[in-house]
């Protein structure tokens, strides 16, 4: 059976990358109708916090990648990891080692001198008719995995195709620290053979870590599940996407008005493809996700696509639920509005919008004032131009009804009697109405207005 799982450490917010291995390989347990796990791993626990916890969650819930199993804590495994290690000593598989840090310290500065690899020279290690001194007293030993000294591992990467490392090229792996806590990669061998996880998708930072785990997989007589690396994240510096270099969490974008569809959308691409196809659903992802044409080289951070995929969808969700995305947006900044007055406004702005943020700038004129900025009043509301504003207004202020139809008629009329031509009239009355200067077509802008605050603002000029 598919199990396949994410395994975040809780030491901030779901960062991008973290969110695309989540759900790929969510979506790979889906297309196999298998099962997808959350795992915490919590053994930094200087650096864990339940907030994080929460976070990473929140993020998983807004992109919809639901788990069937989890939230599991490793520092709830303890008992489990320390059964394991000591069965793993008794088959003399692991050890204790008492090298203090100065000791280690002064054995690689001696590899270095010799030109040679750091390694550790499995000074703790029982072997046959070797003599080990006394333990020293007063020092904690860590544990030691005793990895195998000839040989070679090699797996076949779901990514990356057949991977192989000689054993001499890795030493005896510490697991357990000092203060009991195992380390990652002791512990996620555990946690992957007990969960039953059969398809490990991770980044590529881990590749070098997977040979000592699928020893350990091998000295527990454990399943090898399949390993697939997947490869860096690169913002459009070409450096390494991170928080310096913009947002890197799931939830800001949340907060900038990104969609979880389009969201999901850009980073199942970023990575992967299906043909040609660049926008797609979540069912059409699990149909197709069947972990082939998996890229191997850097995915590349493109903001620019991004907002072209969550437009697409800005278009076309339910317009209940986009006004009620624009409300939030709108509360944000302190206007207080009801989605069933902003409901019917969308139409008019949505097909321009890249993002819900984007939308609500756009909804706020009609429900704050107007801020015009003093270089487009400088440059748009003229003196020349007032009284064909003031003679606008009359018009407006007269018409019986309010509707696009009519305020149509009433532009026409200023400009016949006025001589001006549509934009030296549009423009200034755009940038006292909606404070800017461009705007979708003005009678449909306006219709939406109410005529008093739109009489309001024309008339705010004389003062
Ligand atoms: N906690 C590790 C990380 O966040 C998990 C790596 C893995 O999936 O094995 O990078």
């Amino acid at each position: 059976k598919v199990r396949t799982r994410i395994a975040p450490s809780p030491t901030g917010f779901l960062h991008l990358g973290t969110a695309r291995t989540a759900l790929y390989s969510w979506a790979y347990a889906r297309h196999h109708g298998g099962e997808f796990v959350l795992r915490i791993e919590d053994t930094d626990v200087a650096r864990s916090t339940q907030d994080s916890v929460d976070q990473i969650i929140a993020a998983m819930n807004w992109l919809g990648l639901s788990y069937d199993e989890g939230p599991v804590y490793q520092m709830q495994r303890l008992d489990r990891y320390q059964a394991v290690v000591e069965q793993l000593i008794a088959e003399g598989k692991a050890y204790r080692c008492y090298a203090t840090p100065q000791e280690l310290e002064a054995m690689r500065e001696a590899q270095r001198a010799r030109g040679e690899k750091t390694l550790y020279d499995r000074r703790w290690r029982p072997e046959p008719g070797r003599q080990l001194p006394a333990p020293p007293e007063g020092v904690k030993p860590v544990i030691r995995f005793a990895n195998p000294v000839d040989g070679e591992v090699t797996w076949d990467d779901l990514v990356k195709g057949p991977i192989t490392i000689a054993n001499k090229e890795i030493d005896d792996l510490i697991i357990v620290r000092q203060d009991g806590v195992p380390t990652y990669n002791f512990a996620v061998v555990v946690d992957d053979w007990d969960m039953r996880i059969s398809h490990v998708f991770r980044g590529d930072e881990h590749v070098n870590n997977t040979p000592w785990q699928i020893n350990i997989f091998r000295a527990l007589e454990a399943p090898l599940p399949r390993f697939g690396h997947l490869p860096i994240i690169l913002g459009d510096d070409g450096l390494k996407l991170s928080k310096r270099r913009g947002a890197v969490s799931v939830m800001d974008y949340a907060a900038n008005g990104y969609l979880p569809e389009g969201m999901l959308n850009y980073l199942a691409r970023l990575g992967w493809s299906h043909g040609d196809e660049e926008l797609f659903t979540a069912e059409q992802m699990v149909a197709w996700f069947d972990g082939s044409h998996l890229s191997r080289s850097p995915a590349q951070w493109d903001p620019a696509k991004l907002d072209w995929v969550n437009g697409h969808y800005v278009k076309q969700i339910d317009e209940g639920r986009l006004a009620d995305l624009v409300v939030a947006q709108l509360t944000g900044k302190g206007i207080k509005v009801a989605s069933g007055e902003v409901l019917p406004k969308l139409g008019l702005f949505k097909d321009r919008c890249a993002t819900v943020a984007a939308l609500a700038d756009w909804l706020a004129m009609y429900f704050a004032p107007a801020a015009p900025s003093a270089e487009d009043l400088a440059a748009h509301v003229t003196e020349a131009v007032r009284p064909a504003l003031a003679a606008l207004a009359e018009r407006l202020s007269a018409l019986p009804d309010w509707n696009k139809a009519a305020i149509q008629q009433a532009l026409k009329e200023t400009l016949a009697a006025t001589g001006l031509k549509m934009p030296q009239l549009a423009v200034p009355v755009r940038v006292l109405v909606c404070g800017r200067a461009q705007t979708p077509s003005l009678d449909a802008v306006l219709e939406h207005f109410d005529k008093k605050k739109v009489l309001d603002r024309l008339q705010s000029v004389r003062n």
